[in-house]
């Protein structure tokens, strides 16, 4: 097995492991793939074998003070990498910051929230990540002590989380109201709020880790209330839980329920009890609710598209359909009669240039975000996949000549225009080749890839054109039964046969291909002075 195989193998067995409650497993394949990745020298690899690492040591495992050399390491790649920040390296902050908290290393927290909050300022669209960062800054000031303060921060994210319809950190959030409440002397108050949660958690909504910390907070809330009795009764009931783990033989949450499940029995106990110890501990909890409520719904579209990736059919680096996919899924198109499909190439500009000079992770970023904007400027019906390294395929069924040529320049301005490419003074731009499929109208089988053939064709114009571009062919009536290839040799004759149509975004060379250039690829297209050719990486995705 090569390397990259290995490393993304040991990736996925870590989720898989995680997925199964092993996480001490999942942490060693995880470190695997850490070693690996440094072998590599790939950041991405680090990075991604680091924050998981980080969040397992501290959220799952409960060894905050062992997630924190990962963090850092973690925040130290980021950081080295020249790129715009990203949504996931507030989480990373967040994450970073109540794993510190858990070490009531408070002012070290106060700086990851504040650098979280920075990165959010700039990322207007990321208002799930906001409301963990209001959270955790409400979490913050309850550990000083300061429970206006707490309270005002943890309604803020509470309203936040309704709007969003963000169930499960709502839930959170109101656990934690009703812990200020408690812990500033209204265990009343508490009482009714931490029961809704309990009820919640009873239904199922939120797991075993929300289940723990409604009881443990019922128990608290008991005993602040002076009635030990139903304290005992929550306390017994996380007992049963510890033991329902154990017997399950779940590596975790376990060993957090049998500590909490002892906890509430010695208060009630012993009232000499070390309170503020008791505190922390179910404060450790929390925060790692807190920062999994936030997740969850990002799970849940991770889980789905898992759910892709694990039936081998989305490129597991932007969520799109890989190459095999989307042929199937072209195949199963209807054609005959005048339907037609729109067959769209969308290849990077000058990517090399752009990975030689902000590194591979932040080239990989930018895949990321160029599959986002074009699933959004596409249509729900619309195929869109990732075709190579930095190619991509969109593919809109039963369409016409206009609407195709229209589409590839909205996708072309989109993506110059997207805001989130366009940090650091790089300007990310695509060409795009455009063909009909299959190419002359009222043609009976598929023929699908000599449209993507000839959209090819039309994408060596666009880049020979100065990149930046698109250039479209599409088969007329008249030139049914011409032999493709004639056609794909010189565009130019086959248009002045009126055989086909031609478009694009500026006026542009169809002349055929020169001598010596016998494949008309836009691979081929010449290359700038001081730019140099390299073979491609990555390939097909499937
Ligand atoms: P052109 O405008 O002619 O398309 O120039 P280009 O530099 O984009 O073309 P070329 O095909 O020479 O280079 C493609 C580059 O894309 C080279 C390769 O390293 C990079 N690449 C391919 N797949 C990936 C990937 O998954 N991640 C990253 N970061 N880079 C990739
Ligand atoms: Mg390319
Ligand atoms: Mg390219």
């Amino acid at each position: 097995m090569g390397d990259i195989a290995r490393v993304n193998a040991l990736l996925e067995l870590a989720r898989i492991s995680e997925f199964l409650g092993q996480p001490r497993r999942a942490a060693a394949r995880l470190d695997e793939a850490l070693v690996l990745g440094e072998r590599l020298g790939s950041p991405t690899v680090r990075l991604n074998a680091l924050v998981n690492l980080a969040n397992t040591h501290a959220f799952v495992l409960h060894d905050p003070a062992g997630a924190e050399p990962y963090f850092q390491q973690a925040i130290a790649i980021v950081q080295s990498v020249a790129r715009p920040p990203l949504p996931q390296d507030a989480g990373l902050h967040l994450g970073y910051a109540a794993s510190l908290l858990e070490r009531r290393k408070l002012d070290e927290a106060r700086v990851q929230v504040e650098r979280a909050e920075r990165i959010l300022r700039s990322l207007p669209n990321a208002d799930g990540l906001r409301s963990r960062a209001i959270g955790t800054r409400g979490l913050l000031e309850l550990e000083n002590g300061r429970y206006d303060q707490a309270r005002l921060r943890l309604g803020e994210a509470l309203t936040l989380q309704r709007r969003l319809g963000d169930r499960m950190g709502e839930t959170a959030s109101m656990l934690y109201l009703a812990k200020v409440d408690l812990k500033s002397g209204q265990p009343r108050q508490a009482l009714a709020d931490t029961a809704k949660v309990l009820e919640i958690a009873e239904r199922g909504g939120g797991g075993p880790l929300l289940l723990v910390e409604a009881l443990t907070q019922m128990a608290e809330v008991h005993e602040a209330l002076g009635d030990s009795a139903r304290a005992a009764e929550y306390s017994a009931r996380l007992q049963a839980l510890a033991g329902e783990a154990a017997a399950a033989q779940m590596d975790a949450p376990m060993a957090r329920m049998r500590e909490r499940a002892q906890a509430p029995a010695r208060i009630a106990d012993d009232l000499a009890w070390n309170r503020r110890e008791f505190v922390r501990n179910s404060l450790l909890a929390v925060l790692a609710l807190l920062v999994l409520a936030g997740g969850i719904a990002l799970a849940r579209l991770r889980r789905r598209q898992r759910r892709l990736i694990e039936a081998g059919a989305t490129d597991p680096l932007t969520g799109l359909l890989n190459r095999r996919e989307a042929g199937r899924r072209i195949e199963a198109l209807e054609i005959g009669g005048q339907r037609r499909n729109a067959v769209l190439l969308v290849d990077v500009d000058r990517f090399k240039a752009i990975n030689d000079q902000q590194g591979h992770v932040a080239g990989d970023e930018i895949l990321v975000r160029i599959a986002a904007v074009l699933r959004a400027c596409c249509d729900d019906d619309d195929i869109v996949a990732r075709w190579g390294g930095e190619e991509f395929l969109v593919v809109r069924a039963n369409t016409s000549q206009e609407a195709a040529f229209a589409l590839a320049e909205h996708l072309r301005e989109s993506i110059q225009r997207a805001d989130a490419l366009a940090g650091d003074g790089i300007e990310v731009t695509v060409s795009l080749g455009v063909a009909s499929s299959p190419f002359f109208p009222g043609a009976q089988d598929g023929g699908w890839q000599e449209a993507v053939g000839l959209a090819d064709r039309a994408l060596y114009v666009a880049k020979h054109a100065g990149r930046n571009a698109w250039a479209g062919l599409w088969g007329l009536a008249e030139g049914r039964g011409v032999d493709l290839y004639s056609v794909r040799q010189n565009p130019e004759a086959a248009l002045a046969q009126g055989w086909i149509a031609i478009g694009g975004n500026r006026p542009m060379s169809w002349s055929p291909v020169r001598e010596g250039e016998p494949d008309a690829s836009y691979r081929h297209a010449p290359l700038r002075e001081g730019e140099e050719r390299t073979p491609r990486r990555g390939g097909e995705t499937g």
